[in-house]
């Protein structure tokens, strides 16, 4: 048995991670906010960050290594890949089979012990597209 106390699942922890694997959005931590709020009124956005961090901490959310200004999280921690929007940083998930391969061919070339790896698409959405679209027009 784990006697870790970050272990320990607060209500507001539990709340957090429910929340999160309700959504396919990979929301940031203050849309996190704005979803935890509806369901607990009184805590507080550094309350929810924080959790957000223990709980990527302990392997039990992503925390995705894209490119966007704010991190985004993910209550699918099995590894797949993603695609972000250029113009609205959203991150949509991408469902092919990962590639077992590139790790190994990784492996190859360096020292490091390769655990795992990420790849990010980039792209324009289908909102992005048709807004520029509009814009042309
Ligand atoms: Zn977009
Ligand atoms: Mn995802």
């Amino acid at each position: 048995m784990d006697t870790n106390p970050k272990i320990r699942m607060t209500k507001q922890r539990q709340v957090i991670l429910e929340e999160l694997c309700k959504v396919t959005s990979h929301p940031t931590a203050d849309e996190m906010y704005q979803m935890i709020r509806k369901r607990l009124p009184k805590v507080s956005l550094g309350t929810v960050y924080r959790n957000l961090e223990i709980l990527s901490e302990l392997g039990m959310v992503l925390k995705l290594d894209v490119g966007g200004t704010q991190k985004r999280f993910d209550g699918n921690v099995e590894n797949h890949y993603h695609v972000r929007c250029t113009e609205c940083g959203r991150v949509g998930d991408l469902h092919m089979p990962t590639d077992k391969e590139i790790e190994q061919k990784a492996q190859a070339l360096t020292d490091f012990q390769i655990k795992r790896h990420s790849v990010e698409f980039i792209g324009v959405c289908p909102e992005c597209r048709e807004a520029g679209n509009r814009r042309v027009s």
